[in-house]
Formats: C-alpha cells, structure tokens, sequence
C-alpha cells in the first residue's frame, strides 16, 4: 500500500518536501472491517487549509498523517455485513491506495453511476457547494447578473452553468485565454475574462454593463477588488473560498471599507461551510443530486475533468492546483 504523508508544514506555497511517499503493509481485517482499494482521489483546495495548523474549521492533518481526500473505491474484500465484494464507495480514506474502515463515513454509489469519478466533483461536494451556494445564498432571478471566478473549475463550472439555465447574464473569470474560450463555447458562458490581462478590471465593467447581482467569491485578491465596485443594491455574495490567500498573503486591508460597501449597496455577505449543508439541509442535498443528475443526463451540463496518473503524482498536481494549473475538476487515478 503506497500512501503519501504530511513530512512537513509548508510556509507559503507548498513545496514537494512537505509531502512523503511511504510504503506500509495492508492490514489483515479484523470482523466488521472491509477493506477498500481506491479507484479515484480527489484534490481540493481546502487541503492546503489540512496541511497548516492556524485555527480553522477543521482540525489538521498531523505531521507523518496521511493527506485528507476523498475517495472513491471498490470494495475488495469485506467482513462487513452491509458492503460486499465489488461495490464501489465514496468516502474520506485520504491519499492512499488502499484502506481498511469499519464502514463509518463510507457511502455506496447509487446503482447505475455512470462514472465513478463524478461523486468527487460535478455529483459529489464541489457539486453540491455550487449548488447549495447559488441556490440558497446566491438566490439568483432571470436576468440578473451572475459573476464567478475559477470560472473553469470544479465549483465555478457549475455555478455558471446552474445560472445559465436559471435564465441569468453569467460572466466567468479566469486563468488565461484558453480557459476564457472553453467557458464561453463549452460552458454556455455569456463572457468570460482573464484575471491576468493588464485592464481586466475594465474588462470586467465591460461585461457587465447593467452591474452584478450575484458574485459567487472563489478567490479574493485582486479579483474581489475589480469586482467589489460593480455590486449592485441588493447584491448576494456567497462567500465560498479566497484561494488566492490560501498560500498566506495579506487580506483587505481596508475591511471597514467592505462593510461601508455592503451597508450602502444593502447586501448580503455570506460565508458558508459546505459541511453545514450536509449535517442541516437534506432536503436541498435531495434537490441537488436529482436536478444536477437530470441536467447531466440530459446534456445540459458539461463537465471537464483534469485527470492526473498515479499516487506519486498527487502532489505536484495539488501544488498546481493553487496555481491555476488544472483545466476542470482535478481527480487522480489510483489504479
Ligand atoms: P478549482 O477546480 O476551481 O481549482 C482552483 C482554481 O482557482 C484554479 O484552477 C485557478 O483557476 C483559481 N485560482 C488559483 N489561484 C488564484 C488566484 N490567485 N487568483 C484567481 N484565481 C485563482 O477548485 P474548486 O472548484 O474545487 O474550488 C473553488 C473554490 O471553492 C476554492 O476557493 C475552494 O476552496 C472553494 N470551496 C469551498 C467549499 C466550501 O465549503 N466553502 C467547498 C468546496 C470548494 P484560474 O486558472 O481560472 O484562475
């Protein structure tokens, strides 16, 4: 069994010697215990939040730990009674090939899932983020204006695309001029801008000329900052992620300016923790999973997945994901 352990805490961006691949046996199973070989991993953002040990939501990995993820598996051997041989489960067994659990926290796959890989991205938790985000935060009407950045992503794809059959304007950011086109042409997309062009704030005003309604936050920085000014009265703003802060870096500077802002404008500022949603709203997780796995049946959804070979690789592409590297939904093959 190969995993991959936290060596070290990374200051800044992490590098390749915070990670340490490690050879360990597979354990016998014990009664009540199954044993699982991952088929897909998941890499996320929030890991770089895992490998830091500043007061979060969730605790740390420790060091010499395996890396958080989830993953998706099959069952290959079973001493369980509700999992047999062959099924394939979704759960957070981390950066490893193989686990044994006592089937906490392990979920089946509903019968007939077409692609494994999509309960970590388009039908798994970047999916219901986007949706429980948009839907329930975002509250967006027909013909209002959506914004979204890490347009290409896992999350922001989706967002885009939910606002696009909600009948709204959406207008993506993003990384580069290839990413822009594919949100335009793949995703629907009404515009989408590059974050590195020199006038991308002017860009941005551009594309939106009657302001924006709903900004879905993915990343913060000098993305926030262009769009901050745009917001209209009565805006919302699900605050989901800052990913350009992740690596460290300072925040506003000017946070009363904020508040100032959303005094006048009347909005809606709010921070959500997708967790919340699972434990408290399964009633809108029932919603998700059937208009999202109707959408995608239906060929209204498109999802793009950056696939990645082999454990050993899982952390240069986690390195690349906090720096825009990956093209859609970042998943690593196991086997
Ligand atoms: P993505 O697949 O979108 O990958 C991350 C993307 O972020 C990169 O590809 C890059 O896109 C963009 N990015 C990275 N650095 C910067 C930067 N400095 N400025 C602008 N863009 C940057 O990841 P996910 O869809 O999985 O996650 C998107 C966001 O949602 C993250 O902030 C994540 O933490 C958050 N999230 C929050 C959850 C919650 O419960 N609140 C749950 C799940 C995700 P590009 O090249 O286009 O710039």
């Amino acid at each position: 069994n190969r995993r991959i352990v936290l060596a070290s805490r990374p200051t800044g961006a992490p590098t390749a010697d915070n990670f340490r691949l490690e050879e360990v046996a597979v354990p016998a199973l014990e009664e009540g215990q199954l044993l699982l070989r991952g088929q897909w991993l998941s890499l996320d953002p929030y890991m770089r939040g895992r490998m830091s040990d500043a007061p979060s939501y969730a605790p740390p990995v420790e060091i010499g730990g395996v890396m958080t993820g989830g993953v998706v598996s099959r069952v290959e051997a079973s001493r369980h009674p509700e999992f047999k041989e062959g099924d394939l489960v979704m759960a957070y067994t981390g950066w490893q090939e193989y686990a044994v659990s006592d089937g906490t926290g392990v979920n089946k796959l509903p019968a007939g899932f077409a692609h494994p890989s999509h309960a970590l991205g388009v039908l798994g938790m970047p999916g219901y983020t986007a949706y429980a985000g948009l839907i329930d935060i975002g509250q967006p009407r027909p013909g209002e204006t959506v914004v979204v950045a890490a347009a290409t992503g896992a999350v922001g794809s989706l967002v885009g695309q939910i606002a696009k059959l909600r009948g709204c304007h959406v207008v993506g950011i993003a990384g580069g001029a290839q990413k822009c086109e594919a949100a335009v042409k793949e995703l629907g997309f009404d515009a989408c801008i590059d974050h590195r062009a020199a006038d991308f704030p002017e860009q941005l005003k551009a594309a939106c000329p009657r302001g924006i309604d709903v900004y879905f936050e993915n990343v913060g920085g000098a993305v926030l900052d262009a769009v901050f000014p745009l917001l209209n009265i009565h805006a919302r703003v699900p605050v989901c992620g800052l990913i350009a802060h992740y690596n460290g870096g300072t925040l506003a500077t000017d946070s009363a300016a904020i508040l100032r802002r959303t005094l006048t404008q009347r909005m809606r500022v709010q921070g959500f923790i997708i967790f919340d949603y699972y434990v408290n709203r399964p009633d809108l997780h029932a919603a998700f999973q059937q208009e999202v796995g109707n959408w995608l049946k239906q060929g209204k959804l498109h999802y793009r997945e950056d696939v990645v070979q082999g454990l050993e690789n899982a952390p240069e592409a986690f390195m690349g994901l906090l720096q825009g590297k990956n093209f859609g939904k970042l998943v690593v093959k196991l086997d």
